[in-house]
């Protein structure tokens, strides 16, 4: 049975004061138990973040890293930056990190190797354009972005999949449930392709795009979704936790 990951993708928002808050906000309430939590604040949040929740199960990731562990890489966060400060998971491959900062499959493909080298679990994006879902070409997008950005990595266990329909991040507009369900199973026969059936198995496959407090409980009683990635309604305690606890 796979633990559903509810994980909020802060992206640019929140300075320190703000993050507590909403921190503050999520360690108070009741959130269901058979339910893992997990924030992704911006760099500067993580370690007040880090700190505030120590005492808590809510889990922290960064939503970037570069793949060198150190080095002349001017604006940059390594894999060793992150892990020493009890970051958990790291955002790889967004669809706005493909569309506005031109990471490609390759570049992809090396933070990936680098997170597991470092022992940081990533939560690999990926997901169709508009107009490649109405060409037919979803499922072609899907699984060459994860033969891609897999090539070369042996082992998956450590690895979380997200589902994002690009047409669905940040617009209102949401997969329906079987959309996302069978998406969900496709790509676990992918990935039982590029690792094994068992380890496809195990493997968390996350659904990505407007989730909210009223379409989170039909998506996520999906059997092949085993958890949801939450842009603009993680920002808002409220209906984060609503989420969490669908
Ligand atoms: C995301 O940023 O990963 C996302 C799914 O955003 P939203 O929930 O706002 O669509």
């Amino acid at each position: 049975m796979r633990k559903k990951l509810i994980a909020g993708n802060w992206k640019m928002n929140n300075n320190v004061e703000e993050s507590l808050k909403l921190v503050e906000a999520l360690i108070s309430s009741k959130l269901k138990e058979d339910v893992d939590v997990l924030i992704c604040p911006p760099f500067t949040s993580l370690y007040p973040v880090i700190r505030e929740l120590k005492n808590s199960s809510i889990k922290t990731g960064a939503q970037n890293v570069h793949y060198e562990d150190k080095g002349a890489y001017t604006g940059e966060v390594s894999p060793l930056m992150l892990k020493s400060l009890g970051v958990e998971y790291v955002i790889i491959g967004h669809s706005e990190r493909r569309q506005y900062f031109g990471e490609t499959d390759l570049i992809i493909n090396k933070k990936v190797k680098a997170c597991l080298r470092h022992g940081l679990k990533p939560i690999l994006c990926v997901g169709e354009t508009l107009d490649q879902r109405e060409a037919g070409l979803e499922k072609e997008t899907v699984r060459n972005q994860l033969i891609k950005d897999l090539d070369g990595v042996t082992d998956g266990s450590g690895l979380v999949i997200a589902y994002e329909p690009v047409w669905a991040i940040g617009t209102g507009k949401t997969a329906t449930s079987t959309q996302a369900n069978e998406m969900s199973s496709y790509i676990r026969e992918v990935l039982a392709d590029i690792f094994t059936a068992h380890i496809a198995e195990n493997m968390k496959i996350q659904y990505g795009g407007s989730v909210n407090a009223s379409n989170a409980k039909e998506i996520l009683d999906q059997p092949h979704i085993d958890g949801a990635l939450v842009g603009g309604a993680s920002l808002k305690a409220d209906e984060f936790i609503k989420i969490i606890n669908y």
